[in-house]
């Protein structure tokens, strides 16, 4: 059985509604948001949405978590906490903004950082705190807005894989000081590439607009290059596309919860693996669906099962997500940054960069159980019952 697919149109919901704003924006003429007016309506929409004040789109979820650690503004060396299990696109901008990525460990049920993991990175140079709601499954806000708030934090929150999930009945990303999505390919809704920061903070606001467009003030009366930016804007392409996506949004993540919570009724109280948990006053969108796998019951675990899956019922499958933590990947492990500077490396304080192991033991034990099943509204209920299925008969077969 063939599982329809984020990379093509088997599992994406692009359409007629995209044509048709995409045949208006090219009719236009005009394909730069500064003149057009696609970008600006999708800004204005998801403003609307996710019920805040400022939206910005951008050109990608990397430049969104850039443009949000550029608003921030931290000094060279500064450092911003983040998570070892995460995507790239929300580390590499931390490097270039001159700051120093601190890894806090994970909670290795959830995958998720939390306030204990974080507190125990802080130091007298943190300038912000970056949480990334892994798979979709917030991350306990609560909790760690009110450390952030003891200490005067700011916090960023990652929502690339977390649109319109909730903690306590708020919207992830309108939590913090800046929220951060990612219209990427795979993501819950899609333009190719593409990005959105959101905040309701008046002065960080106007830092990223400038932040995206190269740092001019465009409408002022006297503009001028304010600050060192790149051109991280959205073409009005995309803005069209994005802008017949959005609707769609609700109902992408209310088909991924349903069916989701669909197969975790069928592999309750299977020995072996866990199905995703999330906490009752957070709603989970399930960018993807992840198991926790017990290597003393599943030979070879995670790895078992998928090798196990994709062999015999052809679905592939990701053990160890990322398959190591990030701070093991060359970038952080030999600094290469600037030619052969190091920096900020170069200026970090050495407990900041110190990536010893036993600082990371719920890093090393979730990725060692996690699976993570591509996840998909376009499934339908044979689809998940084949996963289902699938998943069991490999345990019946073990015993
Ligand atoms: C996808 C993703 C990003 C990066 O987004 P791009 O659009 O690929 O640049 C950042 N953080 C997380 C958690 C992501 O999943």
């Amino acid at each position: 059985m063939q599982l329809p697919s984020d990379q093509n149109s088997s599992g994406r919901t692009l359409g007629a509604e995209e044509i048709q704003l995409l045949t208006e924006a090219i009719n236009s003429g005009t394909l730069t948001s500064t003149k057009g007016t696609f970008v600006k309506a999708l800004e204005k929409e998801f403003a609307e949405m996710f019920g805040v004040k400022y939206a910005y789109a951008c050109a990608s979820g990397s430049a969104a978590v850039h443009t949000a650690v550029a608003a921030i503004d931290p000094e060279p060396g500064d450092e911003i906490i983040t998570t070892s299990v995460t995507d790239m696109g929300a580390l590499a901008p931390i490097l270039y903004q001159s700051a120093v990525p601190v890894f806090a460990d994970i909670d290795p049920v959830t995958w998720n950082v939390t306030a204990e993991t974080i507190e125990k990175c802080i130091s007298s140079r943190t300038k912000a705190i970056m949480v990334t709601h892994l798979f979709g499954n917030p991350c306990e806000m609560d909790k760690i807005m009110a450390l952030a708030k003891a200490h005067n934090i700011p916090v960023i929150e990652d929502t690339a894989q977390a649109f319109l999930a909730t903690h306590r009945d708020q919207i992830v990303g309108t939590i913090g000081d800046i929220g951060c999505y990612s219209m990427q390919q795979g993501k819950h809704i899609t333009t190719g590439e593409g990005g959105i920061v959101v905040t309701n903070n008046e002065a960080l606001a106007r830092r990223m607009y400038l932040f995206i467009n190269k740092a001019w003030g465009y409408g002022d009366p006297k503009p001028d290059h304010y600050f060192l930016a790149p051109n991280y804007r959205l073409t009005e392409l995309q803005g069209a596309v994005a802008s017949a996506q959005l609707p769609k949004l609700k109902g992408v993540v209310e088909k991924r919860r349903q069916l989701a919570n669909n197969l975790t009724s069928q592999l309750q109280g299977l020995s072996g693996v866990t199905p995703p948990h999330h906490e009752t006053h957070n709603t989970h969108v399930y960018w993807k669906y992840c198991l926790s796998v017990d290597a003393a019951v599943i030979p070879d675990g995670a790895v078992g099962l998928a090798k196990w899956l994709k062999e015999n019922r052809g679905i592939f499958s990701a053990p160890r997500y990322i398959q190591k933590p990030a701070f093991c990947c060359e970038i952080f492990r030999d600094q290469r940054t600037f030619g052969n500077s190091r920096f900020p490396f170069s200026v970090a304080r050495p407990e900041a960069v110190d990536y010893d192991k036993t600082k990371f033991p719920g890093t090393y034990d979730g990725l060692e159980r996690v699976l993570v099943l591509p996840w998909n509204e376009g499934y339908t209920q044979e689809h998940v019952d084949y996963i289902a299925q699938s998943i069991k008969d490999e345990i019946a077969a073990l015993q």
